[in-house]
């Protein structure tokens, strides 16, 4: 008997683990999607916003395509339950699926502030395709845009929502911009950028309140008011709460799965019961560098668990490595990255500020190695774009800097020397996900 798969997210680890299956399995199995929703990249959202990409091309697998990859989808459905001794799932219209193993990728959902008003007409997040479709019906050349929450997601619609012609505010409750993202020298280069290309932004702001402002007479429009625990008002066309996120994991309560932050998985990213799976924004698993249990709630985390869990379940033993937090986003023509442990009071950090250039960088070093980094930069200089790659690429391979710390510690933007020295490229080009060379993505634009 062939056996059965239960895919539940078709989001990208989920559709990353059942290409990854395809390409594995020996013997053709029974593949079993659940998605509540059709399978597309929220990372490319922000694109359809802007209209650089048409709405179909925000999909990752068409019916066609899940035809040929021989799966049978229920999409539209929610998983409801899990019943982890029986090994069947219970779907929110009672259909009930058997399965031999199964993978959870039910990825996260956006979070509002939790103030009176939040969640009135007006009042948006943006995390999904409808709600991305609500955005662009409510935003107009001209609508004054207030976003709550100056974090990366926030961040990654920013350039779209000025491209539709709206003024924007932000607004923070931290005392700086992208507190989890940059230290406060970045966030103040930043933030001086946005100012300079007409963002208003306003942090230590507590929103305390929001309330319907009428139009004026005769019409039917309606304004949104602000209030904040200090400070003045705000009255905008269209609020956009950018406030966090939360796993989507509520509907497995009873299944015996450990959760944490998220479902805890091991090496192998088998939770607590072993065939059954966790990955991408629900799994809590190993991180690279430190081998900590963390939730990285990133794409080429949720890429790469996916494909690891394909291939288990393919029958291959495929250990993972870890996931290395990264953040790369780009706001008015200035890259904003960081990589590893950007925060780390124990590191040993080395700074250096151009502020005529808007550039910014912070290497973190235990002993020898880089363990994290921060760089802010304008996109049109050639070495900013560069660094981000090398950067990113030494905090990845953990290569022996000890030769260059001094030389790194007096010019920390001469990032190249080091990099080019260390061979972190030789280091890096051998590793591959699966322990063995990607492959074309064929028809399908799901990443290998
Ligand atoms: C606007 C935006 C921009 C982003 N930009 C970046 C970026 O630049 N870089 C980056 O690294 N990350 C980015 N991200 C984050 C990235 O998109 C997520 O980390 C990634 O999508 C996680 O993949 P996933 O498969 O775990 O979950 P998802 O892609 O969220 O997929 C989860 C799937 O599960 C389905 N589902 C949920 N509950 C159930 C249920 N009970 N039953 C059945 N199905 C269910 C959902 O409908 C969805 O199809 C961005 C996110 C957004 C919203």
């Amino acid at each position: 008997m062939p056996a059965r798969h239960l895919i539940i997210g078709g989001g990208t680890a989920g559709m990353n683990a059942m290409r990854t299956i395809r390409e594995e399995e020996k013997e053709r199995s029974e593949l079993t999607l659940v998605s509540a929703e059709k399978p597309y990249s929220r990372m490319v959202l922000p694109y359809y916003l802007d209209r650089s990409i048409a709405e179909s091309h925000v999909f990752t697998a068409t019916a066609g395509v899940l035809a040929e990859w021989g799966v049978k989808a229920h999409l539209g459905r929610r998983a409801a339950s899990l019943d982890t001794k029986a090994n069947v799932c219970t779907l929110d219209d009672g259909t009930t699926i058997a399965y031999d193993d199964c993978l959870i990728a039910t990825g996260s959902s956006p979070v509002k502030a939790p103030v009176p008003g939040a969640d009135g007409r007006g009042v948006h997040s943006f995390w999904t395709l409808d709600e991305c479709r609500r955005l662009i019906a409510d935003t107009r050349p001209g609508s004054h845009v207030v976003m709550v929450g100056a974090g990366f997601i926030a961040f990654t619609i920013l350039n779209s929502i000025l491209a539709r012609g709206a003024t924007l505010t932000i607004v923070e409750i931290a005392p700086r911009i992208l507190p989890r993202m940059i230290d406060a020298t970045g966030a103040d280069v930043v933030e001086a950028w946005l100012r300079k290309h007409g963002v208003t932004i306003r942090t230590d702001a507590r929103l305390a309140h929001i309330e319907d402002v009428p139009g004026a007479r005769g019409s039917k429009t309606i304004r949104k008011r602000l209030r904040f625990a200090k400070g003045a008002d705000i009255v905008a066309d269209v609020v956009i709460m950018a406030t966090g996120i939360r796993a989507n994991l509520e509907w497995l309560k009873g299944a015996g799965l450990r959760i944490d932050q998220g479902i805890v998985v091991d090496d192998h990213l088998r939770s607590t019961v072993p065939n059954v799976y966790a990955a991408g924004d629900v799994a809590e698993g190993r991180e690279l560098i430190s081998g900590a249990s963390v939730v990285h709630a990133i794409e080429p985390t949720a890429q790469e668990h996916g494909r690891v869990v394909g291939a288990n379940m393919a029958g291959r033993q495929v250990p993972y490595r870890g996931s290395l937090s990264m953040n790369i986003v780009e706001v008015c023509h200035l890259d904003i990255a960081s990589f590893g442990a950007w925060d780390d009071p124990k590191a040993e950090a080395v700074t250096g500020v151009k502020s005529d250039r808007s550039a910014y960088r912070k290497l973190l070093w235990t002993g020898d190695r880089l363990t994290g980094a921060i760089i802010v930069g304008l996109s049109s200089a050639i070495w900013t774009t560069n660094d981000i790659g090398m950067l990113k690429g030494l905090v990845h391979s953990q290569v022996s800097l000890a030769r260059f710390k001094d030389y790194l510690r007096k010019n920390p933007f001469d990032i190249k020397p080091a990099y080019i020295a260390s061979k972190a490229t030789s280091k890096l080009l051998p590793q591959t996900v699966l322990g063995r060379p990607s492959k074309a993505p064929g028809t399908t634009p799901v990443a290998v």
